[in-house]
């Protein structure tokens, strides 16, 4: 649902100039200082790009499903690390909050998630507990009177080296292996035992931060247990990653249309036998199938957004969205490279074009990898549920 066209042409015109402006022209600086750079952060905090999804009760735009989707479609399409750096906090380090937490959590948290100030992020993998989140779950929360103690170890956490919130998932009833026996917690960076370790050596999205964060003895007050009462975890955790999904499909597409851009670039201006290789017709091929690709994706996000936003229930949607768009910005990144030839595998050559390869890899693992999303459909089709 988008409630004013021209109030979210004037969001999109914003990110595109700064797209333009900024964030192009600093991409390699990004990747070689493997972090964004602190005036570049300052810019998104006061353009509002850390709150467009929280309430605007919070401080935030208050973007509906389909409004999120457009604005992660446009961002995405500068290097990934930019989205990444306040991705967690229009999406998975608040999602939880504003759905489950308490009035005080949100009036304690959203408004300095919304302006920037904070940083969020959702612990929930750990070592032995990745697409199995129930089975493996370790992360243990004892009830010790007027707080709890954490243990545990999470790994792969998205902006855990400089996040000051982290959403987190523990196992509250050792009895219980259930759903109804995990609780989240809000921790704050400085409670003492929460730790995070050194940054993960990823193969693409370097200035994007991730790595495994630490419970020891993690004394956590009651006040943090999201929603006030234990026993909601993995329910809250779930809801939360299913928004997600629809917001990391369109953050999958806008890196397939940048590399189209790019491709369609390099396809007018490279010659060979005397001829620009876009009129070879084994290369128009390959650009028709990147536009056709990119074009049912979106057409699925926004048809999906359209019917969360209408209050429907959209969880095989979602997955589709998040299944089919991944994997279609792993096939459009393949055929990109294939059209730049030698530049594409070249990083001092290429341009972006490796680097994206590199990094749109990521989509088929995380928020749920492209086998456990075919499982959500299958299973859906099969219980006549679709
Ligand atoms: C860079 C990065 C950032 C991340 N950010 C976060 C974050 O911010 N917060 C967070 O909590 N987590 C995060 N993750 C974790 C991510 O969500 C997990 O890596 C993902 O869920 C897969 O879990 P796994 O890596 O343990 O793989 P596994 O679950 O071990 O899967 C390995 C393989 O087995 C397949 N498989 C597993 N189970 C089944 C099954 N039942 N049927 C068929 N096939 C199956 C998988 O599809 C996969 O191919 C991140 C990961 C990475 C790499």
């Amino acid at each position: 649902m988008i409630r004013d066209e021209k109030r979210l042409a004037a969001l999109l015109a914003t990110v595109r100039r700064f797209m333009d402006e900024v964030a192009i022209p600093n991409e390699e600086r990004v990747e070689r200082e493997n972090a964004i750079p602190e005036e570049i952060v300052k810019e998104m905090r006061r353009l509002g790009f850390f709150g467009w999804s929280i309430p605007e009760e919070y401080g935030g735009a208050g973007l509906t499903t389909e409004e999120l989707c457009l604005a992660n479609m446009e961002i995405s399409q500068c290097a990934v690390a930019y989205r990444a750096r306040s991705g967690t906090n229009t999406g998975i380090g608040s999602e939880a909050i504003i759905h489950d937490g308490t009035d005080e959590q949100k009036r304690r948290y959203l408004p300095r998630l919304a302006s920037g100030e904070i940083t969020g992020c959702l612990a929930v993998t750990e070592p032995e507990a990745g697409s199995d989140l129930l089975g493996g779950l370790a992360t243990s929360a004892v009830d010790a009177g007027d707080h709890y103690i954490l243990n545990g170890t999470k790994r792969y956490i998205t902006n855990a080296p400089i996040a000051d919130l982290f959403t987190v998932l523990a196992r509250s009833d050792p009895t219980n292996k259930g759903g109804s026996g995990t609780t989240t917690f809000l921790v704050e960076r400085d409670m003492p035992g929460l730790s995070a370790g050194p940054e993960h050596k990823k193969m693409g999205q370097e200035g994007s931060p991730v790595s495994e964060v630490y419970f020891k003895d993690c004394r956590v007050p009651k006040s943090a247990v999201l929603g006030g009462t234990p026993g909601h975890g993995f329910r809250a955790v779930m809801r939360s990653l299913n928004k997600q999904r629809i917001n990391l499909a369109s953050l999958c597409t806008g890196p397939a249309i940048r590399l189209l851009d790019e491709a369609l670039r390099h396809a007018r201006t490279r010659k060979q036998s005397g001829q620009a290789i876009g009129e070879f017709q084994l290369v128009q091929a390959m650009l028709a199938d990147c536009k056709v690709e990119i074009s049912a994706a979106r057409a699925l996000i926004l048809e999906t957004a359209r019917k969360r936003d209408r209050g429907e229930d959209v969880t095989m949607e979602v997955s589709m969205c998040k299944y089919y768009a991944s994997e279609m910005a792993g096939r459009v990144a393949d055929r990109v490279v294939q059209i730049f030839g030698g530049a594409g595998y070249c990083e001092d050559i290429g341009g972006s074009v490796p680097r994206f390869y590199r990094d749109v890899r990521l989509f088929r693992l995380y928020e749920g990898t492209s086998q456990i999303h075919q499982l959500n459909i299958a299973r859906h089709l099969l219980r006549g549920s679709h």
